[in-house]
């Protein structure tokens, strides 16, 4: 049957063959917990949709939203995509300045909020063009006291409508949500995904060596539902009927596991800064995890110590992946073959660290400095390309024309690909050091501050160096309590890389910097340590 791939299928499903199963949310408001079912969030998000009907929003309109992980924010996603408007996910934790460049790129109408960022929405009215209602995300009683003009309580909108109401049926390549990139060098550009491609995603994350998701699952997304959808899993949760759990801005090692036990969480998924957070407070009070089978770590390189924390100290098998918002998000995965069984551990650990497998839908290659493509050798790298269903063909509204090269999708990323497909980055190329003619991976040199027992967190960058062009520099911070000096760091480098790889200065920092997604900040770095000096 030609049967059209829309979102509203994925909600109607879980309430028709998950319908009891829960959907749990440390609520923004007081931290208490809230319980609701897929048949009632089904529910609940068709009276949305009429809600949003009648404040005048019509299909390819733009809802935006600045929120974190809730219930409501779940309702949402199925409400404005369920009628074909389109869901446009907000990172609040940009600069007001960009967001209100990004919400009036994307001529949002409406735009709902949690009530903590209320001071927020408050600053930013004044200047949002397009933006003709505000739903503050609560109850009556907890509405939000700001200066908000058209302000609307998104529980009255609520329940002043009934859920009968037919999803409508239309082409399955209508828009059905829009992500900005977090835009490092120039504006942030938008990354609209279609019904189509945000099902097709949703179908591929769910295998069994993507995300492994199933309705005997209990899953706690850490990432962000403003980041690139958090992953997915909101659709390929209610997909399969796994159990979502989702924290709110409480995402503190403490909050963090208490949740995690309460709720019998199974799978999680975050960036690794949040991890190393959890790792800490894990370590610090001598606790266990006594249903976490498994977290999904990516967004920034994973560090193998982490992965090994995870899984030799606490049990917790670690499925390090690689996207990004342009591939809505997910290319790579990483799960073994059957004949890596017999694999030494050492083995095994070192193909982990890698950041895996394609998942089907996606097809990638690495080329050289002139457009030719190179081995799949694990040895040979250059820039990786991808192409595919769920990857984008160009920006919102055309910005900056076209990014194909020769029909692929240049993704910024150096790697290497081996014989049996796991891709391994090397950097960002904007991130490489080049020296003397030669490449030094940053992720690399990183990896092993952070292995250092010491060492809490590190980023590595390049230095101008007048003859060899540039060299690498460690800025680490240290683990609370711990000493190490810039000598024995250096020292515990001298076995494991080449010597040219060896940094040239160590420089002990209070904090890094990172991105509005949790991710080292490489450009305020840089910018930190313009004037800095190699020693000679
Ligand atoms: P932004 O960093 O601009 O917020 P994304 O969230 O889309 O944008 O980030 C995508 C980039 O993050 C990738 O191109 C890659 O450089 C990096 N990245 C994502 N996952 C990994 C990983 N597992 N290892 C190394 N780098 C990663």
């Amino acid at each position: 049957m030609d049967v059209p791939l829309l979102i509203s299928d994925l909600i109607r499903h879980a309430h028709r063959h998950h319908g009891s199963t829960e959907i749990v949310s440390k609520t923004v408001e007081d931290g208490a917990i809230h319980r609701t079912t897929y048949a009632e969030a089904h529910r609940r998000s068709r009276r949305l949709a009429k809600a949003l009907r009648g404040l005048g929003v019509r299909m390819h309109d733009r809802v935006a939203t600045l929120a974190w992980n809730g219930y409501r924010h779940f309702e949402i996603y199925y409400a404005v995509a369920g009628t074909g408007a389109v869901i446009h996910t907000i990172n609040p934790r940009l600069f007001p300045e960009q967001i209100v460049y990004i919400a009036n790129h994307a001529e949002d109408r409406v735009l709902c909020f949690d009530v903590n960022l209320a001071p927020l929405v408050e600053k930013l009215a004044p200047h949002l063009k397009t933006v003709e209602a505000f739903v503050a995300m609560t109850a009556r009683a907890t509405m939000p006291r700001a200066q908000i003009p058209n302000l609307h309580c998104y529980e009255d909108l609520v329940e002043a409508q009934d859920d009968r109401l037919e999803w409508p049926s239309f082409d399955e390549r209508s828009a059905a949500c829009l992500c900005y990139t977090s835009g490092t060098t120039g504006n942030p550009k938008g990354a609209l995904y279609s019904h189509r491609s945000t099902m097709l995603h949703a179908y591929a994350a769910a295998l069994p060596d993507a995300l492994n998701l199933s309705a005997r699952d209990v899953i706690l997304p850490v990432v962000p539902m403003f980041h690139v959808n958090a992953w997915g899993l909101p659709y390929s949760c209610a997909a399969t009927g796994a159990k979502l759990v989702f924290p709110a801005h409480h995402l503190d090692g403490k909050s963090l596991h208490e949740l995690f036990e309460a709720e019998g969480v199974t799978m999680s998924a975050g960036v690794p800064t949040v991890w190393l957070a959890l790792l800490n407070y894990m370590k610090e009070q001598g606790l266990k995890f006594s249903t976490l089978k498994g977290v999904v770590i990516g967004g920034s390189a994973c560090p193998p110590a982490m992965i090994r924390a995870f899984q030799d100290d606490y049990g917790v098998k670690v499925l390090h992946a690689w996207g990004m918002t342009e591939m809505s998000p997910l290319g790579t995965v990483n799960t073994f073959k059957a004949r890596h069984a017999g694999w030494r551990k050492e083995d095994r650990d070192a193909l982990q660290n890698k950041q895996g497998r394609v998942l089907f839908g996606v097809d990638m290659r690495i080329v050289g400095e002139d457009g030719s493509a190179l081995p799949h050798d694990g040895k040979a790298f250059g820039d990786l390309q991808v192409r595919g269903p769920w990857v984008v063909n160009g920006y919102f509204k055309g910005e900056g024309g076209s990014p194909l090269k020769d029909g692929w999708f240049p993704t910024g990323d150096v790697c290497t690909i081996d014989a049996d497909g796991y891709i391994q980055i090397t950097d960002r190329s904007k991130d490489v050091i080049k020296s003397g003619g030669e490449w030094i991976s940053s992720i690399d040199l990183e990896n092993i501050a952070v292995a250092h027992p010491a060492i809490q967190e590190a980023a590595v960058i390049g230095i101008r160096h007048s003859k060899w062009d540039e060299r690498p520099i460690v800025v680490a911070v240290k683990k609370a309590g711990q000493e190490v000096s810039k000598e024995a760091l250096l020292e515990f480098y001298r076995d494991k890389i080449a010597k040219w790889w060896l940094p040239d200065d160590v420089v002990f920092v209070a904090e890094l910097p990172h991105t509005a997604t949790g991710k080292l900040s490489k450009l305020t770095l840089r910018q930190q340590f313009k004037d800095y000096q190699l020693p000679r």
